[in-house]
Formats: C-alpha cells, sequence, structure tokens
C-alpha cells in the first residue's frame, strides 16, 4: 500500500510533499509530482502537507481516481 497524489497536483506541483517525505520517494513529473509505491512507508507526512489536498492514502482512492495509482505505477516503470 501507499499514498497517490491525485488530480489537485496537476497545474499546482506545490512540492511541499517532496520536501517532507522522509524516504524521498515523491518524484517530479511533467504535469504532477508522483509518489514510488515501492518504497513509501505510509507514514502520511506528505498527505499532511499538501496544501491542496492532493494526497489520498491508496486504499481510499474513490473509483474516479484509481488512474493516479496507474499513472504513479506508470512513471516509475519508466523512470
Ligand atoms: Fe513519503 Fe510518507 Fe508520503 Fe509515503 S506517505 S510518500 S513515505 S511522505
Amino acid at each position: 500500500m501507499a499514498f497517490v497524489i491525485t488530480e489537485a497536483c496537476i497545474s499546482e506541483k506545490a512540492a511541499d510533499c517532496a520536501d517532507v517525505c522522509p524516504v524521498d520517494c515523491i518524484q517530479e513529473g511533467d504535469d504532477q509530482y508522483f509518489i514510488d509505491g515501492d518504497l513509501c512507508i505510509d507514514c502520511g507526512a506528505c498527505e499532511a502537507a499538501c496544501p491542496v489536498g492532493a494526497i489520498y492514502y491508496e486504499d481510499d482512492l474513490t473509483e474516479d481516481r484509481q488512474i493516479y495509482l496507474d499513472k504513479a505505477k506508470q512513471f516509475f516503470s519508466h523512470n
């Protein structure tokens, strides 16, 4: 399980999450930031730090936000 960054990050990219992540598993993509689910330790620091509420625990993602989990997996498979 991991935390996932969703649509509110697009065009916002505040990067507060990347600053607070203790394991440095958040990377900048073209249109948003992404969390590497293989490295995330589920600490929740990024969720609390995000100024636009873009970050959710994987289990709490609504159906329409599942695509952001797939988008993150795709991002890290290419990086
Ligand atoms: Fe990093 Fe913690 Fe957020 Fe996972 S939950 S991405 S470890 S800050």
